[in-house]
């Protein structure tokens, strides 16, 4: 089988990730990586991929590191068939400008930049097709994806009318040491609407959905708390079981000791490398249905949530599968399956 020659550009929280998930495909490869400066991760890249340099100024300081690298980022998209960008916020629609328009390439690029930096913004379960063959997709953040994938999946199984939905946020991921918030809560933004309403109006264009947003200070995981209007009766074994049918839901229940994202992601350690969770994970008990109201309490490990959605991007953008067969296939990689 031929396989599709993936660069990644980027070699950080995400990038990482998406490299090891496109490794565990049978129809991808990486062809190599890059970082900007030579420090340690630079050296654990080095060890499991080819590595670049993203900025080609800096050729030199690796050497001088001594840190073996096979050339710069444009060397690097001449063996590529596509770039996935997982460079910081907004420094994608730079590298678009100075390199892949260029090249020609195919892109893929993350949540930190502006939708109109691709053709499509993307997530796998709500709209697989609309990304086949194109040239540019973005994956949506972290916390629009977790949102899009259980709006999705309460939208399939039910007539639903608006939406009210309140994101806590982990302040920073866990490596970081530049920024945080030690002590307080913090409004961001503290006016209506946060920008995650509507960025999953991009993926999801006929949601009524209003959303505000708070920065606590934990590196774990973003907790979200929404409020779905249900148009129909239902009850909440139903959509308890409709939830339960999609693989990347997860159901956990507090009375089986998930009190917390902390011990959510206690579980996590022992599943999986790097404690990734690549699903949402929704508290069974918190799943509630007031009068015509719905309501449900999810947390979304943010460092891995769209590492599967990536995958699939992949193979919409080379039309190398349905969406039915390629969701199946990364699931099965990822070992993404019900932990109970
Ligand atoms: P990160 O800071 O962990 O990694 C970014 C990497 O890009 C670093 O290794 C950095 O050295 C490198 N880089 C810097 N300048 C570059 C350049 N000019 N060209 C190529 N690489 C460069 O960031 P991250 O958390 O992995 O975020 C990457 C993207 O993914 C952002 O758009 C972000 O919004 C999005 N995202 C992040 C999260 C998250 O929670 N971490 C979740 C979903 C989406």
């Amino acid at each position: 089988m031929m396989k599709v020659k993936v660069a990644i550009n980027g070699y950080g929280t995400i990038g990482k990730r998406v490299a090891d998930a496109v490794s565990l495909q049978d129809d991808m490869e990486v062809v190599g990586v890059t970082k900007t400066r030579p420090d340690f991760e630079a050296r654990l890249a080095a060890k499991r991929y080819p590595l670049y340099v993203a900025k080609p100024e800096n050729v030199a300081l690796f050497d001088e590191a001594g840190i073996e690298i096979q050339g710069t980022i444009e060397d690097l998209i001449s063996k590529a068939d596509i770039i996935v960008d997982c460079s910081p916020s907004k420094v994608g629609a730079e590298n678009k400008a100075r390199y892949y328009e260029k090249a020609g390439i195919k892109a893929i690029f993350q949540g930190g930049e502006k939708k109109d930096v691709a053709e499509v913004s993307f997530n796998a379960l709500a709209n697989y097709d609309e990304a086949v063959g194109k040239n540019y997709v973005r994956v949506v953040s972290c916390n629009t994806t977790g949102l899009t994938r259980l709006i999705y999946t309460i939208k399939e199984n039910f007539r639903i009318g608006r939406i009210r939905a309140t994101m806590l946020r982990r302040v920073v991921d866990p490596k970081e040491d530049k920024k945080g918030l030690v002590n307080g809560i913090m409004p961001d933004p503290v006016s209506i609407p946060s920008h995650h309403g509507p960025d999953v109006k991009t993926v999801l264009p006929d949601v009524d959905i209003v959303t505000t947003a708070f920065k606590l200070p934990t590196t774990l995981m973003h907790v979200h708390s929404l409020s779905i209007e249900l148009k129909e009766d239902a009850k909440v074994e139903d959509v308890v079981s409709a939830l339960d049918q999609e693989p990347r839901i997860m159901l956990l229940s507090a009375g089986d000791g998930f009190t917390s994202t902390a011990k959510v992601t206690e579980l996590a350690r022992e599943l999986r490398m790097r404690y990734d969770l690549f699903e949402n994970v929704v508290w069974r008990e918190s799943i509630g249905i007031d009068g015509s109201d719905l309501f449900v309490t999810q947390a979304v490990h943010q460092e891995a949530i769209v590492v599967p959605e990536n995958i699939d991007a992949i193979r919409a953008m080379f039309d190398l599968a349905s969406r039915e067969e390629s969701i199946k296939k990364t699931n099965e990689t990822l070992k993404i399956q019900k932990a109970f």
